[in-house]
């Protein structure tokens, strides 16, 4: 380990080296990026919540006392200070003091870009000017003594003195970029020198075992730094924060996330992803890539936050994970930053990318801010066990990591509403208020809208022409997006895509889009009655006032009545309103889904014409015919005559089911292996099926929640014959599960360890069609096709056949 006073020639050689850096015309080209952002000063916000949001937070950076600020660097750095101390995790006696300095230059830097208010710029460039101060009196620049970097480098107890560290370089940066300031990148170069030196002479294994302590984003302030100057002592020094433990298994393809401290691995992906524009490497993208599929797919709940004490648990665990403690914020602001720039690396991904944006920054990061508090408070974890309520940060007696990302979340909103593909091409990615003017087009154009309010936005060029290939978010959410050019209906919106327009377009031109928005539920994976209810993309929480709850609330979704005011319901005696606009009372994003209606059916097929397929119980599970399906001579009566068509029955018909029964009348017109009687399930990965043939040629029951690898099976002597109308039935109880042909069992498993409960609520359930694309359709007439929510008996059985439809 190098000596204090090596380290002090160290760092007074290393600030004439930062006299050789390259300017900010030599910055390297981003390597595999198609999308670009553009800089937040072409972004001005228009009235609404972002704009209100903004608002508080630029107040709170106008308030705060930069000497205060600046007391333990001063200390630190043996200069007198008379400023009163802050509090909270900013206090002189805590180890993670000084890493608000951070976010308050980066708050300050992008509250400037995006007002151009000068109250900003001068008190930044005064925070700035007294740092290089601090760090020319002790060659050192921290709120905390260098002791603490000894104790982390030898493995001795310490919060996480480079997370701090991360947090002042980041500001730094920010500080350079958005506002020009060179002594900013003068002071910042030092730093990274310093660190440089610091980690350059420990072994790689010493490196390793110093990084299993947080050390937020030092690798991507690094890379960033890289990029911004060509130096390539920075990239060396990005590198020795590639945290091996946990970057391995994600290159690999595995989801270990489970028992590690979420935010301080968020920031490791966002370091590889900037690796991989840095370098190239592509084992830096694929940790990106899998890292946020794990994270998205696997452990974030409804409103976009993941996260419970921390701590990813094991994957596809939510209901079972609700808690005062989940989500914190940070995880969310870093997730947000690695969503964007997966868009620019992959823009045939954005739509996906852009939904999930959408997704955590309204129903997340949009409530996480007191709208009571004239500066801007934030919320630390956003409870979501029932009962939960929203608390906040305050002045100065705070400070926590999410106080910190909050003042950068609430001061760049514009950042992701509109990319562009360094030529003619404008992605339109968010509705929010806002006008942009295009950097060296002469274009402006501003969006209005009242979004999510309402569901419409209207783009107007308010200034210049010319060419613009049009690139417009159709969310995967909405069903009958209408897109207007001057009023005339342009294209064909597809839901999880993106819409082009391109031509060349001149000041008065608008685009109304329309997105239309419908009430929804969303199941948690781990307990299928567990659900939240949405409108569109926006979660709906129920506000329960002061009442403390003890357990999940129940719900009847059928109950959901829409209120006068925009995006509110009731159930019952219950209010739904946007979780983002729940504060100040206890609440609960999700419900115990109980619905009285028998999860039975009985589809006699009577109905004449019409694709609707009506369920004669009463029970409303009516399907529909999709394809080539047409009404048919049956058994009884009509049936429904198959012959490359199928029936779609509802979402959930069997969800939690702990038993069942399908039995139906089937007359096979063609034998074709695999094709299927019926198949429940929501992909190729979960589902229950009957086919009438399986390549082994026999009537074939199997069930699995995880791919045919798993399936479990019952197959019949023979396959269902042609040309007659035979009846099959198949029970599921328990282990046990019995096939039935013409009346009377003709196989039975009594170890099925699937029940159709772990299926979930499984979305497609259909008559004469398989998961697998590749399987045939049915060929078939089918008639009196019937669901129980319980095991027939034989005789029960044998009944149904004697009986007809
Ligand atoms: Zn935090």
């Amino acid at each position: 380990m190098l000596s204090r006073r090596t380290l002090l020639k160290t760092s007074a050689a290393s600030a004439s080296a930062s006299a050789l850096l390259p300017s900010l015309a030599l910055a390297r080209p981003d390597n595999g990026v198609s999308l670009y952002a553009f800089p937040l000063t072409a972004v001005r916000l228009g009235a609404g919540p972002f704009a209100d949001n903004a608002g508080r937070t630029h107040a709170y950076l106008r308030f705060l006392d930069a000497d205060r600020l600046l007391h333990m660097f001063r200390v630190t750095a043996g200069l007198p200070s008379s400023a009163t101390p802050c509090g909270g995790w900013e206090s002189p006696s805590t180890e993670l003091r000084g890493h608000s300095m951070g976010h308050v230059l980066t708050g300050l830097a992008q509250a400037y870009a995006g007002t151009g208010e000068a109250v900003f710029k001068t008190k930044g460039d005064y925070l700035v000017a007294q740092l290089a101060l601090c760090q020319r009196a002790n060659g050192y620049l921290s709120a905390y003594p260098e002791s603490f970097i000894d104790r982390v480098e030898t493995g001795q107890s310490v919060w996480a003195p480079y997370y701090t560290l991360h947090k002042i370089v980041a500001g730094l940066l920010d500080w350079h970029v958005l506002t020009g300031s060179a002594q900013a990148l003068t002071v910042l170069t030092r730093k990274a020198e310093w660190v440089r030196a610091r980690n350059s002479v420990l072994t790689y294994a010493q490196r390793q075992q110093m990084l299993r302590v947080e050390f937020g984003g030092m690798g991507e302030a690094l890379f960033n730094l890289y990029q911004l100057s060509a130096f390539p002592a920075h990239l060396t020094t990005a590198q020795y924060f590639d945290h091996a433990q946990v970057l391995d298994p994600l290159a690999a393809g595995v989801d270990a996330l489970a028992g590690f401290h979420a935010n301080t691995q968020i920031p490791k992906a966002l370091a590889a992803i900037r690796g991989f524009h840095a370098t190239g490497t592509l084992k830096y993208r694929d940790i990106a890539v899998n890292f946020w599929n794990f994270v998205v797919r696997q452990h974030s709940y409804a409103i976009g936050g993941n996260s419970n004490g921390e701590y990813f648990q094991a994957p596809n665990r939510i209901a079972s994970e609700l808690s005062d403690t989940t989500c914190e914020c940070c995880n969310s602001y870093n997730m947000l930053k690695l969503t964007r720039q997966l868009a620019f690396t992959d823009s045939a991904r954005a739509a996906e990318l852009m939904d999930f944006y959408e997704k955590a920054l309204y129903n997340h990061l949009l409530g996480a801010q007191n709208p009571s508090s004239a500066n801007g408070h934030h919320c630390y974890y956003v409870p979501l066990r029932a009962g939960g309520i929203k608390t906040y940060s305050n002045d100065y007696d705070n400070f926590t990591c999410c106080h910190g990302t909050g003042m950068e979340t609430n001061t760049k909103f514009g950042d992701s509403v509109y990319f562009h593909d360094g030529s003619t091409a404008l992605w339109v990615n968010l509705f929010v208020a806002s006008t942009l003017t295009w950097p060296g087009r002469g274009i402006t154009i501003r969006q209005d809208t009242t979004f999510p309010e309402t569901s419409t936005a209207r783009l107007t060029v308010t200034a210049g022409s010319g060419a613009i290939d049009l690139r417009i978010r159709i969310p995967s959410w909405t069903s009958g997006a209408q897109v207007r050019v001057n009023g005339v209906l342009t294209g064909s919106p597809v839901p999880g895509s993106y819409l082009a327009i391109s031509r060349t377009w001149a000041t008065g031109d608008t685009v109304d889009i329309s997105v239309p928005m419908a009430l929804s539920v969303e199941a948690t994976p781990d307990n299928p009655a567990v659900r939240a209810v949405k409108h569109g993309p926006i979660v709906l929480a129920g506000q329960f006032g002061t009442s403390n709850l003890s357990a999940l609330p129940p719900l009847d979704p059928s109950l959901l009545r829409p209120s006068s005011a925009a995006l509110e319901y009731t159930a019952g005696s219950v209010l739904l309103r946007p979780f983002y606009k729940t504060h100040g009372q206890r609440y609960s994003v999700y419900w115990n889904v109980v619905s009285n209606v028998p999860r039975e059916a009985h589809y006699p097929f009577e109905e004449a014409s019409g694709s609707a397929v009506l369920d004669a119980t009463g029970n409303g599970w009516n399907g529909v015919l999709a394809g080539a399906a047409s009404r048919t001579t049956g058994r009884t009566g009509r049936g429904v005559l198959l012959s490359g068509g199928y029936v779609s029955l509802p979402a959930g018909l069997l969800a939690g089911a702990a038993a069942f029964t399908v039995a139906a009348w089937v007359r096979v017109d063609v034998a074709a292996s695999w094709a299927r009687v019926f198949d429940f399930g929501t992909g190729t990965g979960a589902y229950l099926f009957l086919t009438a043939r399986s390549s082994s040629g026999t009537l074939r029951y199997a069930i699995t929640s995880a791919g045919s690898g798993a399936e479990q099976r019952i197959d019949g002597p023979a396959a269902l014959p042609t040309g007659v109308w035979t009846h099959v039935a198949v029970t599921h109880t328990g282990n046990l599960g019995v096939l039935y042909a013409g009346g009377v069992e003709v196989a039975r498993n009594s170890a099925l360890t699937v029940r159709p409960s772990a299926l979930g609520s499984t979305t497609q359930n259909w008559i004469g069609r398989s998961q697998y694309a590749g399987d045939p359709y049915l060929s078939a007439a089918v008639d009196g096709f019937r669901i129980y929510s319980r095991a027939l008996s034989a005789s029960e059985v044998s009944q149904l056949n004697a009986t007809g439809s």
